[in-house]
């Protein structure tokens, strides 16, 4: 035993590596973090320690070393609560699976599975086989092809059919989608030349006509995903732009962007067109996100001529950019969901989310009411106030869902920032509660809020 130095230098009064690592606190650290990572952060609270000039014992060491691995061992991806009033919130992950597909894709995650292979023939097989036969089945296409996300399936596309070539799009619908999805950067990274046709607000067919020249490649159409124009406006039919292309022997693509497979009207949402209708409609291939309205695992879709897709499916791109095992049961198993579009209200959570009655929503506010208040008595009041929740993921931009939210106003000596913290007080909670702010208010719009219990659990860590 080394006896207690004198020394004035607090860092000679600080313990030795191994005495901390002996100690009995440390010990439940190395159990549950391994060797390794308790050692390396007994080192660095040490040297905190040492930096501060500050000192402490064994125990007061294992505690800032157990502080340290606790926020180092944390996931970085966790759950949140999203009360945003956005469903389809690209920043929170967009769609929330059926348990369906979580349970599929678990089970071939977890264990080797028929990927590629043909169990019957014992042959080798095609991945998108798994989903090929429900997508034809679900769009009236003749085939599909599946990649990483939506904008790789553009971009198969555009570098399968136009490389080199131009493609007439209408300024009307030169989207940009979220930060780095602009569609003319898409085409010239996919090797294409983007040709503008027609003005923002109006494009006829003879500005379809006159763009379609010797380096033609194909005609395109972007759904207008995340904004609309209105007031004095054209936008050709797509049946018009369709017979120009067969005319002139080009293939004619629909980016829908969202993309669902059943008509929303049906459970008394607006209208958004299906894949369906757009391949009645005349396009040759059509593309869509898995993830937004088709409430699946984030992928790329593109359904049409089996001619195509077979192009599409020959490309080298489409290795790098193919869905993985995991994700394509998922696909799967949220596609056979739409066999029995009954009950899919009840077991997609996206469609779930956004059918959720306007009186549901309320009868939730009101049951949480007493608790938040609580919870934040003295810092603010609570409120329970309709709000309009939005579908989100550039999915029926202009339409709100009438829905409520827990509006909270900060109360007492309110200084400037005061809901900004009320916000951060409610991101720190242990599942992150993130919510909106609007008007001096933080406003929770409960539209998306399943786990009330869980929810209301956490109140009591609230700072
Ligand atoms: C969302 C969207 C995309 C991009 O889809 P991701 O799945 O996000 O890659 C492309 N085009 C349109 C029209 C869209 O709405």
């Amino acid at each position: 035993m080394r006896a207690p130095s004198l020394s004035s230098d607090p860092a000679s009064r600080l313990p030795a590596v191994d005495r901390v690592l002996r100690h009995a606190n440390t010990l439940p650290l190395i159990e549950r973090h391994g060797r390794l990572p308790a050692t390396e952060a007994v080192r660095a609270a040490l040297a905190d320690l040492r930096a501060a000039k500050a000192v402490a014992d064994e125990a007061g060491v294992a505690a800032l070393a157990g502080r340290r691995l606790a926020a180092e061992m944390a996931p970085s991806q966790r759950r949140v609560f999203n009360l945003t009033g956005t469903v389809l919130h690209t920043n929170l992950g967009r769609a929330v699976l059926a348990r369906e597909a979580l349970e599929a894709s678990d089970s071939v995650l977890g264990a080797p599975s028929n990927l590629e292979y043909v169990v019957e023939k014992g042959a080798r097989g095609e991945r998108d086989d798994h989903v090929r036969g429900w997508l034809r089945k679900l769009t009236g296409a003749e085939d599909a092809v599946i990649v990483n996300n939506n904008a790789a399936a553009v971009v198969l596309v555009l570098n399968t059919l136009a490389l080199g070539k131009e493609v007439p799009v209408s300024r009307g619908e030169l989207i940009e989608i979220g930060g780095a999805f602009r569609m003319p950067d898409i085409m010239a990274r996919a090797g294409c030349a983007l040709v503008e046709i027609g003005t923002t607000n109006r494009t006829h067919l003879r500005d379809y006509e006159g763009a379609i020249g010797e380096r033609t490649a194909m005609l395109m159409k972007v759904h207008p995903s995340n904004y609309a124009v209105v007031g004095f406006t054209n936008v050709v039919p797509e049946k018009e732009i369709a017979t120009l292309a067969r005319s002139k022997g080009l293939p004619f693509v629909n980016d829908l962007g969202s993309g669902q497979l059943v008509d929303l009207e049906r459970w008394g949402l607006p209208h958004e067109p299906t894949v369906r209708e757009a391949i009645e409609q005349g396009a040759d291939l059509v593309t869509f996100s898995g993830d937004k309205l088709l409430g699946g695992p984030q992928c790329g879709i593109v359904v049409g001529k089996t001619a195509l897709v077979r192009q599409l499916a020959k490309n080298p791109l489409k290795r790098a950019l193919r869905l993985d095992k995991g994700r394509l049961a998922a696909l799967e198993a949220t596609l056979r969901l739409y066999a029995d579009p009954d009950r899919l209200p009840e077991k997609l959570p996206t469609l779930r989310l956004l059918t959720r009655a306007t009186a549901d929503i309320e009868a939730l506010a009101k049951r949480l009411l007493p608790a938040v208040s609580a919870a934040l008595a003295n810092r603010a009041s609570v409120t329970v106030e309709p709000c309009r929740s939005q579908i989100g993921s550039g999915s029926l931009p202009v339409d709100r869902l009438a829905s409520v939210a827990l509006s909270l106003t900060p109360v007492g000596k309110v200084s400037g920032g005061a809901v900004d913290k009320l916000a951060a007080a409610f991101r720190a909670l242990p599942v992150p509660v993130i919510g909106r702010i609007e008007d001096g208010a933080l406003k929770l719009d409960l539209r998306c809020l399943e786990d009330e219990s869980g929810f209301i659990a956490q109140l009591a860590s609230l700072q």
